[in-house]
């Protein structure tokens, strides 16, 4: 039985919320906190029709530690579970360490003024939790998240040794806008843009933005689909955790028309992140995109068709050559029947709820700072089966 403070009021937000309200027995108490409260009560109020769960909600300003500090002092949960931005995470941290409070979040922290996804800073408060006692979860989402229990799970029971892992990410669903992005607009095109990163034998390789592709035939009808080589940060801690490791590739599916719209958008200066002099105001060219842009959120009712997100293996067992496709298919529909939001918020905010769920029963419980792959990965597995994104495994 306990206390979870949810901060931030978006797509994943929402679907967090629902999926806690799912499963009273271990979320006893739920508190959802985020700049717009409004925000809040409108989840708060889905939830209630759902599940009939009553969801506490709060305003806050994660940026501001002192308030999140008063916050938790007053309502004392037993987690903080953040799935505001990137840019929330160690004013969270911080928080969560001046409250003896345990934290998780769905992605790595990054400055506002540089488009870096690094662990480093997160993994630089590893001592100060140890001795606080307290645990800190990193990457509860999909990609990362998802795929590094996947990764934990093959090393466990199907690998002497992985030799090679591509982590493919295939969104095959259409909200039938012009071009919008399917988690925060901001932090999603920062990401796409920079340059494409991989590694191979004890080295990291650079490639120029989305300038690697490959076609991969997705399983259950999806169907082959152009993949693009990028950076994503699950690699960073997956090349130090899995044995024998040799290359370390992610991939991820766009449409031409989503790169038509990114190309231009770049070409016209829209996705620069440092400040310009517009009539005397400094405005940030991406966050004002990000103002005319569709919300994340409401694609739910527009967003049609399935993702397909997985890891595959390549590596020995038994001394024999072996390979492996693990991956799960999630429908954009079946997501906002069940939570009313698209596949993109459901496949990230379900991990996050159980991650918190690990964490509260004490499954995983260990002080520090720390990523997916590092626990024992059959609870996650089982759980995922049991809320609603079930994984299949194939040998290739
Ligand atoms: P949204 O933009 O829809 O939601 C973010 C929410 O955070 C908003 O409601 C916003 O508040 C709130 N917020 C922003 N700044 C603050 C602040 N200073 N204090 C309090 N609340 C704040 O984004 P998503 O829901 O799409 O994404 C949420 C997180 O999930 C992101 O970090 C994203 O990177 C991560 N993610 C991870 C994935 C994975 O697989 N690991 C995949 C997809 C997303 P308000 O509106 O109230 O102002």
């Amino acid at each position: 039985m306990s206390h979870v403070l949810i901060i931030g009021a978006g797509g994943v937000g929402s679907v967090v919320v629902h999926k806690c309200a799912q499963v009273p027995e271990v979320f006893s108490k739920i508190t959802l906190a985020s700049r717009t409260v409004a925000k809040c009560a409108a989840i708060a109020a889905s939830v209630k029709e759902r599940t009939g769960v009553s969801v506490a909600v709060e305003q806050v300003d994660a940026d501001n530690v002192a308030e999140t500090v008063a916050l938790i002092q007053r309502i004392k949960p037993d987690l903080v579970l953040n799935v505001a931005l990137p840019y929330q995470d160690l004013p969270l941290m911080d928080a969560c360490l001046a409250t003896g409070v345990a934290y998780l979040d769905t992605a790595n922290y990054e400055p506002p003024d540089v488009a870096k996804f690094e662990y480093k800073w997160q993994w630089a408060y590893k001592e100060r939790f140890e001795k606080a006692n307290l645990m800190a979860l990193l990457g509860s989402g999909f990609d990362p998240g998802v795929t590094n229990v996947y990764c934990a799970w093959a090393q466990k029971h199907h690998f002497d040794e992985i030799h090679t892992l591509d982590i493919i990410d295939c969104n095959a669903g259409d909200h039938g806008q012009h071009f919008a992005t399917n988690f925060n607009p901001e932090i999603n095109i920062r990401e796409i843009t920079q340059r494409g990163r991989y590694w191979e034998h004890g080295e990291w390789v650079e490639t120029d933005p989305l300038s690697w592709s490959m076609s991969y035939d997705f399983p259950e009808g999806i169907g082959p689909k152009k993949c693009f080589l990028m950076y994503h940060e699950e690699l960073e801690s997956l090349v130090q955790n899995l044995k024998g490791l040799k290359r370390a590739r992610f991939w991820m599916t766009f449409s031409e028309n989503y790169l038509t719209h990114l190309r231009v958008l770049e070409n016209v200066g829209m996705t620069r992140i440092d400040p310009v002099n517009y009539q005397g105001t400094e405005i940030v060219p991406i966050q004002f995109l990000k103002a005319v842009l569709p919300e994340p959120a409401s694609l739910g009712p527009l967003t049609k068709g399935r993702t397909c997100i997985g890891c595959v293996f390549k590596g020995i067992k038994d001394g024999k050559e072996k390979q492996l496709y693990i991956y799960n298919i999630c429908s954009h529909e079946e997501a906002y029947r069940e939570v009313g939001s698209q596949a993109i918020s459901y496949t990230t905010g379900v991990p996050a709820m159980i991650g918190a769920k690990m964490m509260l029963q004490g499954l995983w419980q260990r002080p520090g700072v720390w990523n997916m792959e590092e626990f024992d990965p059959d609870p996650f597995m089982a759980d995922l089966n049991k809320y609603g994104l079930p994984w299949t495994v194939a040998e290739l």
